[in-house]
């Protein structure tokens, strides 16, 4: 299937099955706000569950907090937020169409350059054989050669005019390196700006004279204008850790890729504070620590490491987590040493100090900071993205039938267990499915189905992703025994009602993942 029909896929998946739906659909919806429907609002809680186990439950110097949206609108003063938290916007004159310059810029690289570079690469890999040296064939072929000069010079180039916030320079770039519209062609571009992308509002019943106040971008200002609330009360020493789950707000310039890039999100970030000069050996650990969470659930081939070059004002190391989504690598995940600047900038502008005192090298200081910070909403996409298949399984008169099936880890899935009565007609066998979901349902997320053929049945629990069925029939009356179906294999086993919850609780617990 072609990476867009599989996008498409997901996203009608994700609407038939009442995981997503277009917010405000009745209105013709509201460009990148979505809600989650009864099956997504399960999912996205076990995502922020796992999480939470991974990061606050599982490290004895990670503490969990929930602040506000609102905060003192000085705050994002401090942050650099009011300042510098701007995408470069640049509209295509003629398909009036909006982009964010920097991606332009390096979905061209990308694109363009380094494919052409990789092809010539891959085309000598085949000739040569085994004798082939590739870093040889980089500096001596020259056409690969003339590529990665090309790439370098527009590296440079533009680097330098983000650092330096150079409007100008960085629609040279575009103009210099014939840069089109990907979507028509078109090279006739307007100057590109700077957008702030953060939502304003009024505090106050009279909104003349009100102050001005901001929907958090980020959750992690929360973390540092608490830091010594939380130290003290929670009496933790550095190194420690703060972590949260919460909405953060970015009017986005472009959002044209369903729950990737929203207007409202939701974050999970997490700031651990060290002492200074050992920010780096952090960065690693944490570095390792995600990917391994993330390797929990999925395959090694969809996940790297993107380490930046163009550090945002605050950093002195980033790195993404990427996740190959259906239209490519792309981030997943920030990691960030972000140096002492955040708590030295609130302790600056708000006048309180914001130090620490460390008994073991009897001094105080501003402690250094690094930071995981994973959005909800594309961990809940990459888990789609990464469980829906369809598939080929044998049908009830010999041949072959396709399944849609969700592969969500059994851990994290929205419903459990589905309890299903053979036919619907029998009043002994609803009752007794009854009976088995009323006593499952004080453990488990269940769901009770009696409508259609069983087959019909287990098709819509495979789409949910159930990861078990349990089918009760005329031998269940006698023996009280029934059919177990598993959702990935279909293999279906015979058990004894009493074992059943023992049966499957070992396999939904988060234990199986955190182990
Ligand atoms: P991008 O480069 O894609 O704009 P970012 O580098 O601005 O992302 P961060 O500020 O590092 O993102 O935010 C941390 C995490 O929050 C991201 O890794 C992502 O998972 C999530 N996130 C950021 N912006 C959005 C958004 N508009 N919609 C959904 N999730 C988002």
């Amino acid at each position: 299937m072609k990476t867009q029909d599989t996008f498409k896929k997901i996203i009608s998946h994700c609407k038939e099955y009442g995981y997503i739906f277009q917010s405000s659909e009745i209105y013709d919806g509201l460009s990148a706000v979505y809600d989650y429907g009864p099956y997504g609002a399960e999912l996205k809680k076990n995502i922020k569950d796992y999480w939470w186990a991974a990061m606050v439950k599982l490290h004895e110097n990670i503490v969990g907090i929930d602040t506000a949206i609102f905060m003192h609108p000085k705050i994002w003063k401090a942050s650099g937020h009011v300042d510098a938290f701007n995408d470069p916007l640049v509209d295509n004159k003629d398909s009036k169409k909006r982009y964010r310059a920097d991606t332009l810029i390096e979905d061209y690289i990308a694109n363009k350059i380094d494919k052409k570079i990789n092809k010539e690469i891959e085309k000598a890999r085949k000739r040569f054989g085994d004798a082939f040296d590739e870093q040889q064939y980089r500096e001596t072929n020259p056409r690969v050669a003339a590529n990665i000069a090309k790439r370098k010079d527009i590296m440079d180039a533009f680097t330098k005019a983000m650092e330096a916030g150079d409007m100008e320079a960085l629609k040279a770039v575009i103009v210099d390196n014939e840069i089109v519209d990907p979507e028509t062609g078109s090279k006739n571009w307007t100057d590109v700006r700077q957008f702030n992308l953060m939502f304003a509002t009024k505090m106050g019943a009279v909104a003349e004279g009100a102050d001005t106040i901001y929907l958090r971008p980020e959750t992690a200002q929360g973390i540092f204008v608490n830091f010594l609330n939380v130290q003290k009360t929670s009496r933790q020493k550095i190194p420690f850790g703060i972590a949260q789950i919460g909405k953060a707000f970015r009017n986005e310039i472009v959002a044209r890729q369903f729950i990737f890039r929203m207007r409202e999100f939701e974050q999970m970030e997490m700031q651990f504070f060290v002492r200074p000069g050992t920010e780096m050996e952090w960065y690693h650990k944490w570095k390792e620590t995600r990917m391994k969470w993330h390797r929990t659930m999925f395959p090694e081939a969809k996940l790297r490491f993107h380490d930046h070059d163009n550090l945002a004002h605050y950093a002195n190391a980033a790195a993404d987590v990427e996740f190959e989504f259906p239209f490519g690598f792309k981030e997943l995940e920030g990691i960030h040493s972000r140096t002492d600047f955040d708590l030295k900038a609130h302790q600056d502008l708000s006048g309180k100090k914001l130090q620490y005192f460390d008994p073991e090298i009897d001094d105080s200081y501003i402690p250094y900071v690094v930071e995981t910070s994973i959005g909800v909403d594309r961990m809940f996409l990459a888990t789609i993205s990464n469980a829906l298949v369809d598939e080929e399984v044998p049908d009830s008169k010999g041949g072959t039938a396709t399944r849609t099936v969700l592969k969500i880890h059994p851990a994290l899935c929205p419903v459990k267990v589905a309890i299903l009565p053979l036919v619907k007609t029998d009043e002994k066998l609803t009752t007794k499915a009854r009976e088995i979901f009323n006593q499952i349902k004080f453990a488990h997320n269940c769901q009770y189905d009696e409508k259609d053929a069983i087959g019909r049945r287990y098709r819509r629990q495979d789409a949910i992703g159930t990861p078990y069925c349990v089918t009760v029939d005329g031998q269940t009356i006698e023996d009280n025994t029934v059919t177990l179906r598993e959702r990935d294999s279909m293999e279906q086993i015979r058990i004894a009602i009493d074992e059943l919850e023992s049966h499957i609780a070992a396999k939904l617990d988060f234990r199986t993942l955190l182990s």
